[in-house]
């Protein structure tokens, strides 16, 4: 949310029949749970309506009959998925500071970059001049081999000086699931799983200090300059 193509923030739905956004509080804004489906297709629009509110419509054009003004018509197999009032508050309020969570984001994610990239064996984020990332992660790869180090390893070193790191994500293919009903198993795509390897992802967030970034930099530095 908020990155754009070509100039272009609208980019997504023009590329997509639908676009999923997540709500959850680590996402750019938030409503404390859920997320919104976005699209320029009306029939979907519909559809994705009537399955909020239990397959129900209460849209006269679309209704078979219409026995009187209390009527409506339960058309598909539903769900209630509506989001609650007091969410739509906290979200219409996070969407008026959606643009200033993206320029603290980017802020962070440019100094990161700057103080990444001298190292060979760091990989940062790939951008170029066509996009504006918004920066929802900050993917930045290490090549733990040539550091003779586990990632499980660096992640224990950075958590003893305070540093929560994550991984975003394990490669689906391999989770059971898909493993037990379509027979993945790993090597099936390596460029994931190699980058499943490298990946980890360091804190970024708009109330990030600068202290508390130039601190990350500072132990991942140091660490690697150490070994
Ligand atoms: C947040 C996120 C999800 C999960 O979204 P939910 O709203 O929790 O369902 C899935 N994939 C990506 C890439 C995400 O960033």
């Amino acid at each position: 949310m908020g990155a754009s193509y070509l100039d272009n923030k609208q980019y997504a739905v023009k590329y997509a029949d639908i676009v999923i956004q997540s709500y959850h509080p680590v996402k750019h804004i938030t409503t404390g749970e859920g997320g919104a489906i976005l699209t320029n297709n009306s029939e979907i629009d519909d559809k994705v309506r009537r399955l909020r509110t239990h397959g129900i419509t209460r849209d006269p054009a679309q209704m078979e009959k219409n026995d009187g003004p209390w009527y409506y018509e339960m058309q598909d197999l539903g769900y209630n998925y509506r989001i609650t009032d007091f969410q739509c508050v906290l979200g219409s309020s996070q969407l008026e500071k959606l643009d200033r969570f993206v320029l603290e984001r980017r802020k962070i994610a440019k100094s990161y970059d700057e103080l990444f990239s001298g190292f060979d064996i760091l990989t940062v984020p790939k951008t170029n001049s066509s996009i504006d990332h918004a920066y929802h992660l900050y993917p930045l790869q290490i090549d733990f081999e040539k550091l003779f180090l586990t990632k499980a390893a660096f992640f224990h070193k950075m958590k003893q000086v305070g540093i929560n790191l994550q991984v975003h994500y394990i490669p689906v293919h391999l989770q059971p699931f898909y493993i037990r009903n379509y027979r993945f198993k790993s090597g099936y795509c390596n460029i994931a799983e190699s980058f499943y390897d490298r990946v980890v992802s360091i804190p970024l967030y708009p109330s990030l200090t600068d202290a508390e970034s130039e601190k990350v930099v500072a132990h991942i530095t140091k660490f690697i300059e150490s070994k």
